[in-house]
């Protein structure tokens, strides 16, 4: 396991779409169009209160997250850009990635992007086949991701990840597979395959409390998993994470900072933070976020002190996401607690079931583990 760095990760929210996903339940809305502008100001003005709490800390990374931040005019992103560079202390090379869906980019978006030194892209491509990507609500085709990634590796990005979901319904084993090998096709150093999981508040759950949901074939769902982590593997992306692949050198830095509980800062609505053994969040509520900050108050809506158990329970829990697993023996020395005594029985118990394999010191989520994560991280909850 590797030790989290000391220097600290941004997570800025744009919380607006083109549309909404049926099963998103982030915070996010399409058409606000009124509030993009003052919410950008919001956000500036954020960046600059909080840059006090950290003034000496390096900046490693920074997340424009959201919600799809491509859909705003660039000059946005770049004044969120100028910001942070006039108010933190970005590392010359700090990863900086934008979120973007396609059909929500162009050239001039993208050259802004590069010049304002953005160096990583992340694209929302979710599946290959437009009438699933309808189903799903998805305001693109697939050939506007292509269009997208094509724009974007013409433009100089070659850190792109494509974000691409399995367990949907009606989605075949051939669908799924044609997906994966469209993606290896444009030779892309990070992948992120997520299973579809339908929240209660969105439409998808709408449908399924109603009865008009159809839940997918649990076996062929862990096969699609195993099919991606393996066809994936073989093209040269190592699995680094329950969901994340990658080339080498190409890890998610942001990523594994909160993986590796490191500090980050939040910025805009619903925005997490960790620092300094506090974990905190911004209001969700567009207005009272946008209120406090207009006031200079914090829009902090609710704030937890992690204890020095709470924390060694986070770092069991973050740290088995990674395929390298955790160190026994490092957590010992920095929790100062036995932890190989403390969670001695549960580690046996999850080995014997093959949910982990221990390995001297250092112990890691085996396949079947990886399948049944939940069921682990239960265990130290
Ligand atoms: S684009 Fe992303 S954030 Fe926006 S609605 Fe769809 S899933 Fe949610």
């Amino acid at each position: 396991m590797t030790a989290a760095s000391h220097d600290i990760g941004l997570y800025i929210h744009i919380p607006f779409c083109a549309g909404k996903c049926r099963y998103c339940d982030f915070v996010s809305w399409s058409g606000m169009e009124a509030f993009w502008e003052p919410y950008i100001n919001a956000v500036i003005k954020e960046l600059e209160q909080k840059s006090q709490i950290v003034p000496k800390r390096h900046v490693m990374s920074l997340f424009i997250g959201g919600g799809t931040p491509s859909l705003l005019p660039y000059d946005t992103v770049l004044r969120i850009m100028d910001a942070v560079r006039k108010h933190y202390r970005l590392l010359p090379d700090a990863e900086i990635t934008i979120e973007t869906n396609p059909g929500t980019l162009d050239h001039d978006k993208i050259r802004a992007y590069r010049e304002a030194g953005i160096n990583r892209m992340s694209i929302g491509l979710q599946a290959w086949q437009d009438h699933l990507l309808e189903f799903m609500g998805r305001v693109h085709n697939a050939g506007d991701f292509d269009e997208a990634i094509i724009m974007a590796q013409n433009h100089g990005f070659s850190n792109i990840n494509a974000d691409i979901i399995f367990g949907i319904p009606y989605q075949t084993m051939d669908d799924w597979v044609e997906t994966i090998t469209k993606v290896l096709s444009y030779q892309i150093p990070h992948v992120s395959c997520y299973s579809l999981i339908v929240e209660e508040d969105t439409p998808f759950g709408r449908m399924k409390r109603e009865g008009c949901w159809q839940d997918p074939d649990e076996e062929l769902e862990r096969k699609m998993y195993s099919k991606a982590i393996e066809v994936f593997e073989k093209a040269g992306l190592e699995q680094y994470e329950i969901s994340n692949l990658a080339k080498p050198q190409y890890r998610c830095q942001h990523n594994m900072n909160y993986w590796l509980r490191g500090e980050y800062l939040g910025f805009g609505i619903a925005a997490h933070s960790f620092y300094n053994n506090e974990r905190w969040a911004n209001s969700s509520d567009l207005r009272l976020y946008m209120e406090s900050i207009e006031r200079g108050s914090n829009p902090m809506s609710e704030c937890y002190y992690i204890t020095n158990e709470e924390a060694l329970s986070e770092s069991m829990i973050l740290g088995l996401r990674l395929t390298e697993g955790i160190d026994l023996d490092y957590l010992s020395s920095i929790y100062r607690t036995d932890v190989r005594k403390k969670y001695g029985e549960k580690l046996a118990d999850l080995a014997e079931r093959q949910l982990v394999e221990l390995k001297g010191s250092v112990v890691r989520l085996t396949k079947r583990g990886m399948d049944f994560a939940n069921q682990v991280f239960i265990e130290f909850i």
